[in-house]
């Protein structure tokens, strides 16, 4: 049990240890019972606090991440549905159940919210999805030393929010501040403040990992597999608890923007900033067709589409620095309220995808003295391949960057989706055989496994061997593709078949593009423009992020995220293609409190309230909707503490809104 004496705790701490009461059962839309004999097995375990989830409608949230696939490559390739779904409230159950997947060799992938775009958390041979989002408690803040003990599900905007109250800050989050602690130590951990404070890996002081065999193994910095976590991609085990250091919140932060004409002016300029003393917090390129995709958002010439440095400058001296060192360049900045429009945007990454609808790219690490280089490389391959790339590149201060490249497309037409994606594949080939790291493998990075850096490699095989000798941790991912062909696809997606497959498609690019282009013709002629509804529209602009999942009261109560936004337009997606779903998933769907948290963060800025209308209309026409059991549900959820907590933080409309990007389109 946690001391607060001893761990010198100020006064709160967010959430009790104790799990918020089960939802009443008298509403209508009450659970389906699960079954299947996985779902059985793990019943007979005799579990409380784990929520056991077999119905189709329910796991097939649970069969992707945020990353879009076609659906028909989905279907061929992978048995991406999960046999089942479990919901542990504590470490000695995430135990138990991955000591019952290892002795029936049962796969398991581990899941926080979901939001990695590489298919990290998606299931490829089926087993059980370990959602690890509703451990999200935030244990104990120690103001004294600077700690925060969370659990692995924790939220970074929930945790930052606690943070707050005490004067504290994070040292560093994703830009995704809705996802779980666990899930970016396991797959990312490069974001906000990655210049000042670096990776992740900096900040965290201590994890505990439940391995395959139920062992809860605490780890702290001095652990020979510590290191091994980071990048972990759920390989090794459930990590359950982390305690990172955080630092006392800095007293201004002022983001600054600067326009140049061309990229390596711009770049130039963000070398000599890093290099100088003014200690920058965080410094990211923007490429113009950004600022132009922001006018065309806030319909009017706001900025001008040239190449942009946003630098974030925390601390009244640092801020006074950068103004000499500015003067000292003959540069200028841009307007503040310019400035922090852009800063801002960190938040909404994926605005853009609603021009497709969808969005593509590509997520590389490079060391920066081969970035201006790559960056013309890469802008010459797009060309050839008839794309329109938008380019971003974090800096880090251990002398790389993180380069992210974007394009639209549309993902409503499976050809020339299809064909794209494999764009963005060839020109991943291209940044890595000029000596870029992926960021991330996941399922569609497999081929370029070989490109980690070799100490990372032979860390996570090794602590793997030795953790997981029974394969049962996310199997099939990382060292050796698996789907329905098993070997099949292994070997087609391994490094020595498919990365030299990419290099003759990107060295014979116009004989590429000639066949590409018969394809798109092709799609263009077979498969028409579709046609979309108001709705399936909004459904495909939704970038299945899960930002609104975090603020969702409904969900917060019954943790069903058919109550979600998210789940709301899968459900909106899946009656489009004739799938069948039952009254009782039709009933969860209209638990629904109109409160607009999950407008308020939504990364494509859909008018949500609006589709669930349009979708209860024709879900009562199908199986009717009972007003009073509504009603009742409403009135529970709005006597819950979840509930108060989110209209304290300005997430229910009318009240102030809190960092989690909230802020309106104004400028
Ligand atoms: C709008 C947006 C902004 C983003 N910004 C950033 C950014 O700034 N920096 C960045 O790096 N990424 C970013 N991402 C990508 C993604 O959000 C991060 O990788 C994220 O932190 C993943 O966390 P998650 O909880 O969603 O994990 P998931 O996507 O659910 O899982 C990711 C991987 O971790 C494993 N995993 C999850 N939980 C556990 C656990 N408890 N134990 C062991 N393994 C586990 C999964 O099996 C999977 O392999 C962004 C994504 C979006 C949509
Ligand atoms: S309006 Fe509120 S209750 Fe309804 S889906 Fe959005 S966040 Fe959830
Ligand atoms: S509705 Fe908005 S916040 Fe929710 S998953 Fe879709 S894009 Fe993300």
């Amino acid at each position: 049990m946690h001391r607060m004496a001893e761990e010198g705790v100020g006064p709160p701490i967010y959430r009790s240890n104790s799990a918020p009461p089960p939802p009443p059962t008298e509403f209508s839309a009450k659970e389906e019972r699960s079954d299947g004999r996985l779902a059985e097995a793990l019943r007979a375990l005799g579990l409380d606090d784990v929520r056991i989830i077999s119905s189709s409608g329910e796991r097939m949230l649970y069969s992707r991440d945020q990353s879009e696939i076609p659906r028909f490559m989905k279907e061929i390739m992978f048995n991406s549905a999960p046999t089942v779904v479990v919901q542990p409230r504590s470490e000695s159950s995430v135990s138990a159940l991955l000591k019952f997947a290892s002795s029936h060799r049962v796969p398991v992938i581990p899941r926080g919210s979901g939001s990695s775009p590489f298919g990290g958390s998606a299931p490829v041979v089926g087993g059980m999805v370990l959602d690890i989002s509703v451990m999200d408690q935030i244990l104990a803040i120690d103001v004294h030393r600077l700690t925060a003990r969370v659990q692995g599900g924790a939220r970074w905007a929930d945790i930052d929010h606690e943070l707050e109250k005490l004067g504290l800050a994070l040292n560093t989050c994703p830009s995704s501040k809705f996802s779980t602690v666990a899930g970016w130590m396991a797959t990312g951990g490069m974001g906000l403040n990655s210049y000042s404070k670096g990776h992740l890996r900096e900040s965290v002081q201590a994890a505990s990992l439940v391995t395959p065999d139920g062992w809860v193994r605490k780890m702290d910095r001095g652990d020979p597999l510590f290191s091994a976590l980071f990048g972990s991609e759920g390989q090794l085990g459930v990590i359950t608890e982390v305690t990172l250091s955080v630092r006392k919140r800095p007293e201004m932060s002022r983001p600054h923007l600067i326009m140049f004409s061309d990229f390596r002016s711009a770049l130039s300029f963000a070398y000599a900033l890093g290099s100088s003393d003014v200690g920058p917090a965080h410094i990211v390129y923007e490429s113009p067709l950004k600022f132009s995709l922001v006018n065309r958002m806030l319909g009017g010439e706001r900025f001008t589409a040239e190449h942009g440095i946003i630098v974030n400058i925390e601390g009244k001296d640092s801020e006074d620095r950068y103004q000499q060192f500015v003067k000292s360049s003959d540069l200028k900045d841009e307007k503040e309220y310019l400035a922090r429009y852009m800063w801002n945007e960190r938040f909404f990454p994926m605005k853009m995808r609603k021009y497709g609808p969808g969005l593509l790219g590509s997520e590389v690490v490079m060391p920066l003295k081969i970035l201006p280089d790559s960056l013309q490389k890469a802008e010459d391959l797009c060309k050839e391949l008839g794309l329109e790339p938008l380019f971003e590149v974090h800096f880090l201060n251990d002398g790389n960057g993180l380069l992210l490249c974007y394009y639209i497309t549309d993902q409503g037409n499976t050809i020339s989706f299809t064909l794209d994606a494999a764009k963005s594949m060839i020109l991943t080939s291209m940044l890595i055989d000029n000596g870029a790291k992926p960021y991330s493998i996941g399922i569609w990075n497999t081929a370029f496994t070989n490109a980690e850096e070799k100490a990372q490699l032979t860390r996570l095989r090794d602590a793997k061997a030795k953790l997981d000798p029974g394969n049962v941790m996310n199997t099939g991912k990382y060292f050796f593709l698996s789907g329905r062909f098993g070997g099949v696809l292994g070997t087609a997606f391994s490094p020595g078949i498919m990365r030299p497959a990419l290099k003759t498609m990107r060295v014979f690019s116009p004989l590429t593009m000639r066949l590409m282009r018969t394809g798109y013709k092709f799609a263009e002629r077979k498969l028409k423009p579709k046609t979309r509804t108001e709705l399936l529209k909004i459904a495909d602009e939704c970038a299945m992020c899960g930002a609104c999942v975090s603020v969702c009261p409904a969900y917060l109560i019954v943790k069903d995220e058919r109550v979600t936004a998210r789940g709301k337009l899968l459900t909106v997606k899946a009656l489009a293609r004739g799938d069948k779903i039952t009254k009782e998933h039709s009933d969860r769907t209209f638990l629904c409190m109109r409160c607009k948290a999950c407008e308020q963060v939504c990364q494509s800025k859909l008018h949500l309230v609006d589709a669930f209308d349009k979708l209860e209309k024709e879900l009562e026409e199908l199986f009717g909707k009972d007003e009073k059991e509504i009603e009742k549900f409403i009135r529970y959820a709005e006597s819950q503490p979840e509930f108060d907590k989110l209209v304290e933080r300005g997430l229910v409309v009318g009240a102030p809104t809190h960092g989690m990007g909230g802020e309106r389109d104004e400028v």
